[in-house]
């Protein structure tokens, strides 16, 4: 049986006795990528949590926070099916009781560039959540997707240096059936939007197939790919797992962000690289 909470005391009584929590946050309008993060997470506590909250502080002016969807009841239906233990269904006045910021998490360089350069407060405001997300469910594990890599980087970092005494683990993105990673704000594509969006997953293996060759030849059939959709992408980057310099001959990420008709979406791929010699 699956438990809706919404107060802080009613997630303290529910938790009450769980011995190892692992934990999957999301804002909701849950797809299959979410369910996958739940199947991940289910085995490794004794309790599965999950907490739906859009977030404000996480969305910039002008960007879709009033918009963005919410699905409530297909979502508690979706946890009772992947067997959620708790659901943790905060208002905004909950989380942010004294008000929308005084103190906050600041991710330091690395939320600066991608994502960050292009939405300058984004990740501030979810490691600000989370953290407190994190005080409030207390999880051993918590489980995020690769999908958004360069957020699973900063709260893995996060809980490192703030010592948060929780295990930050990644899970593969989930894709539909042309390889478009799946997002909540694939609803808002156009069909013929849609159809082009699958180049982006197309870049991203025809640069894994070009990697033997090295980083000039990853960027450039990613770059051709994108060109032929007539996408002009926001990024397109490689880097090392920790979002420094990648290194020829070594595990590397290729990360990708373009708009494609009104949403702005994103995407990656780890990738081996090659000397290119
Ligand atoms: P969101 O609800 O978009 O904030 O996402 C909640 C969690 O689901 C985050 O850890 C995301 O990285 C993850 N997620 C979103 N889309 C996917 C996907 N297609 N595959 C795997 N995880 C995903």
């Amino acid at each position: 049986m699956t438990r809706i909470v919404q107060s802080r005391a009613e997630l303290r009584a529910a938790l009450d006795g769980r011995a190892k929590v692992a934990f999957v946050p999301t804002m909701g309008a849950l797809h299959a990528g979410h369910v996958s993060l739940l199947e991940t997470a289910r085995p490794l506590g004794d309790a599965l949590v999950a907490s739906i909250f859009v977030n404000p502080t996480q969305f910039g002016e002008g960007e879709d926070f009033e918009d963005y969807p919410r699905t409530l009841e297909a979502d508690l239906a979706q946890c009772e099916a992947a067997g959620v233990d708790i659901v943790f269904c905060p208002t905004v006045e909950t989380v942010y009781p004294t008000g929308l910021g005084d103190i906050t998490v600041q991710p330091g360089r690395l939320g600066s560039i991608l994502e960050g350069a292009a939405r300058p407060t984004h990740f501030a405001g979810v490691l600000t959540v989370v953290a407190k997300l994190f005080g409030l469910v207390r999880p051993a594990v918590a489980v995020f997707g690769e999908k958004d890599y360069q957020q699973l980087v900063l709260i893995r970092q996060m809980a490192a240096e703030l010592c948060l005494d929780v295990e930050v683990l990644g899970s593969p993105t989930a894709r539909e059936g042309d390889g478009l990673a799946m997002s909540s704000r694939n609803v808002y594509l156009t069909p013929e939007d849609r159809a082009r969006a699958a180049a982006l997953p197309q870049a991203l293996r025809a640069a894994v197939e070009a990697s033997p060759r090295g980083a000039e030849a990853v960027l450039e059939s990613a770059q051709r790919v994108l060109a032929e959709a007539g996408i002009d992408p926001d990024y397109l980057v490689l880097a090392d797992r920790d979002l420094g310099p990648a290194t020829p001959g070594d595990e590397a990420r290729l990360l990708v962000a373009a708009r494609i008709g009104r949403p702005r979406l994103i995407d990656n791929t780890a990738l081996h690289l090659g000397t290119g010699s």
